[in-house]
């Protein structure tokens, strides 16, 4: 039998409906700020679904376009300005940023109560406390948890199997399947040194795959019945792709996200619910 599809979309429009929602009866208005340097085809991409995304649910959203060639003070004094203007709710920052700059210190440049993408020292370090709600998260891996709550399955002491672990994906999504013990996944973690990749992810009931490599988890990698969520993003000829074979995938998988149209859809949304708790936690 097929996999199910989890579809990214649906779950991204209730909780954007619901955000919708909350913002009209705070009668608020929210500013969400990216902070793009130079020109990038990528990252262009990425500020017209922000955009959009915004408008939908009736969010502000400006773009504050600098030169490919500034300096990484000058860069920084433009953050930490944007930081202490009281209308703005929360800061992105758009990447990749020039070679040049180090994204570490801009992103530490960000106000913890307004990074809205979850990045800076203080939100992750949040994630390690099991008896805290961290308001912000990154939003790559909160759309990884969303998906993984939309198929209705209880994941308390599965198997699950993490493969990559960036600090936006791999690495959170790791503390968040263990932020209540009672509840928790048993995660394991595997990179570019696994020896046996195949042999971890064949016993994953949980797979989450974010290497950005096409084609790498393949039908005969996978448990039968597996929750697969693939977060890759890669582009193949013309076509978008995920890092899993998704057509040998639904064979064996129990679930499955799609690419595009999975993790991707859920990503903005989860943006969106971030900068609503910075907002709130602000008027608290
Ligand atoms: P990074 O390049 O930061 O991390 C990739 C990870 O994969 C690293 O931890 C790396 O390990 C690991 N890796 C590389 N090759 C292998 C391998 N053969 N076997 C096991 N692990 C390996 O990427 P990101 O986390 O930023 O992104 C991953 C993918 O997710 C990309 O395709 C990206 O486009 C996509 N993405 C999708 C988003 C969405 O919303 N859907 C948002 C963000 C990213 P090591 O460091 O040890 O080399």
């Amino acid at each position: 039998m097929n996999a199910k599809i989890i579809d990214g979309n649906k779950i991204a429009e209730k909780i954007k409906q619901k955000i919708k929602t909350e913002l009209e009866k705070l009668k608020a208005k929210l500013v969400l700020v990216a902070v793009q340097v130079g020109e990038n085809p990528a990252s262009k991409v990425y500020v017209k679904n922000q955009k959009s995304s915004c408008e939908e649910v009736g969010v502000i959203y400006n773009l504050v376009q600098l030169a490919e060639n500034i300096s990484e003070d000058s860069l920084i004094s433009e953050v930490k300005k944007l930081g202490q203007n009281e209308k703005i709710t929360g800061i992105i920052l758009q990447m990749p940023l020039p070679p040049s700059i180090n994204s570490r210190k801009i992103q530490m440049s960000i106000p913890e109560e307004k990074d809205v993408e979850g990045v800076t020292p203080a939100n992750l370090g949040k994630l390690l406390y099991s008896d805290v709600q961290p308001v912000v998260a990154p939003c790559t891996a909160l759309s990884v948890m969303e998906c993984i709550k939309s198929t209705g399955e209880n994941i308390k002491g599965k198997e699950a199997v993490i493969v990559g672990h960036s600090e936006i994906v791999g690495k959170p999504v790791m503390l968040m399947l263990l932020s209540s013990l009672l509840e928790s996944a048993t995660p394991t973690v595997c990179h570019i040194a696994t020896k046996d990749l195949a042999g971890h992810t064949k016993r994953a009931e949980l797979l989450i795959v974010a290497v950005g490599q096409a084609g790498l988890i393949k039908g005969n990698m996978l448990k039968e019945g597996a929750i697969v969520i693939d977060v890759g993003i890669n582009r193949v000829g013309n076509k978008i792709c995920g890092d899993v074979d998704f057509d040998e995938a639904i064979k064996v998988a129990g679930y499955i996200t799609p690419v595009p149209g999975g993790v991707g859809a859920v990503t903005t949304a989860m943006l969106l619910k971030n900068l609503l708790g910075l907002y709130k936690t602000r008027i608290a």
